[in-house]
């Protein structure tokens, strides 16, 4: 018989979403008329934008007749799309030639692991997405270091009770707590990693929703990142591309491994090994979001987000929560002192009615938390927050 690759008995059981499944199932079964309402998900839920809707279609047309068909497409994606996002995205403090356009940020998570083989250790956020923890124990990793955030040390890490690792793994705005590193925190960043002769893979996937213009959407506004970071962003959250599949890493040619080599000469091997390219359609849709047009659009979308955001942290607040997060991100952290997560995911749903996320399920420093999003059509949020309003007591 052929063995199984032994690091995939150290993952921990995928159980998040499908218990919380099991408990909306068992909820629903013995109250069949309640309409559950969630505030939970981490998906998009609002249509693409007309402009840019236009733009995949013309995109998936074009490769129905012999003059616009194309195959393959360039190694690291379609040229003017990388000069885009050099530009709109990164005011062209990062080269095109840096950028490395993919199918999406978790993708290329699993990809830019295999940069660094199973000796490499680990830093991680905690809470955290989960990914960045699996992946690397799919990849073998061992050496995984928690990096606690919490409403104590203002959701950023203490860097000097931090061991060295090979690779810091930070998301800045954060999912699950919905903070956002400032500009002094990136740089501490940044001189940590440079003094550890670390790595920072940055994701910036939520970037497009820092509302703040003093927070940075980038790690490469700030000085130095060039020599210690990678950035993986996507469409995911600008457009509504969750299921469309857009995303892009940024590997800067001044990056070195410990023996002087480039990491983005071996970063470009792994992708043009084990990748063959985002999909030429989807790529149509991301030259269009990041036109004047599709930008305007995808700006409507993400004030629709920040003001579901809004509300909920309003109302949560007036009616005496303890809320975090949710002023640069769409996701929103909220604190119950000395309480299990999945204990008050239980009384939401029985109380209110209302789905939401156990924080447990990002990390140890998510235990008291839930985690709420944005994402939600706007009489969904306001019929939740009518029933907290009404519910509580
Ligand atoms: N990074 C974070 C922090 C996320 O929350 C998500 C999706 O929820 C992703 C990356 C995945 O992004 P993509 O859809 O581009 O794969």
């Amino acid at each position: 018989m052929t063995k199984r690759n032994p690091h995939m008995a150290r993952l921990s059981a995928n159980y998040l979403f499908p218990e919380i499944n099991l408990r909306k199932r068992q909820f629903l079964a013995q109250h069949p008329e309640v309409h559950l309402i969630s505030l939970g998900i981490g998906d998009t839920t609002e249509p693409i934008p007309p402009f840019i809707t236009r733009a995949l279609t013309e995109g998936a047309a074009k490769l129905g007749t012999r003059e616009g068909y194309t195959g393959y497409g360039p190694e690291q994606g379609e040229q003017s799309l990388r000069e885009q996002i050099a530009s709109k995205i990164y005011q062209n403090k990062v080269p095109a030639e840096d950028i490395f356009i993919s199918d999406g940020a978790k993708c290329d998570l699993g990809r830019v692991q295999m940069l660094f083989g199973n000796e490499a250790s680990i830093a991680v956020q905690d809470p955290a997405y989960p990914v960045y923890i699996d992946g690397s124990i799919i990849q073998g990793i061992k050496t995984i270091v928690p990096m606690p955030c919490n409403p104590e040390n203002n959701f950023f890490p203490c860097l000097e009770a931090l061991s060295r690792t090979d690779l810091i793994y930070f998301c800045s705005p954060n999912n699950p707590t919905g903070v956002a590193a400032t500009k002094t925190q990136l740089q501490q960043l940044i001189s940590f990693a440079k003094a550890n002769r670390s790595i920072i893979i940055f994701d910036s996937a939520y970037a497009h929703y820092i509302q703040d213009p003093s927070m940075p959407k980038s790690i490469f506004e700030i000085d130095g990142a060039q020599e210690v970071a990678i950035e993986l962003g996507s469409f995911s959250k600008i457009a509504g591309f969750t299921g469309v599949r857009l995303g892009w890493s940024v590997v800067p040619e001044a990056l070195k491994f410990d023996d002087g080599s480039s990491v983005k000469a071996d970063w470009k091997r792994v992708m043009s090994t084990i990748f063959n390219g985002a999909s030429n359609i989807s790529q149509c849709g991301g030259q269009a979001i990041l036109t004047e047009t599709g930008w305007k659009e995808v700006e409507a979308l993400t004030t629709f987000y920040m003001e579901n955001t809004r509300l909920i942290r309003d109302t949560m607040r007036r009616l005496g929560y303890e809320v975090f997060g949710g002023e640069n991100a769409p996701y929103l952290w909220v604190r119950f002192k000395g309480r299990h997560s999945w204990d008050v995911f239980q009384e939401f749903l029985e109380k209110f009615h209302v789905v939401t996320t156990p924080g447990i399920g990002f990390g140890p420093e998510g235990e008291s938390f839930i985690r709420l999003t944005a994402f939600g059509h706007r009489e969904n949020v306001l019929l939740a927050l009518d029933r907290m309003r009404d519910g509580k007591t």
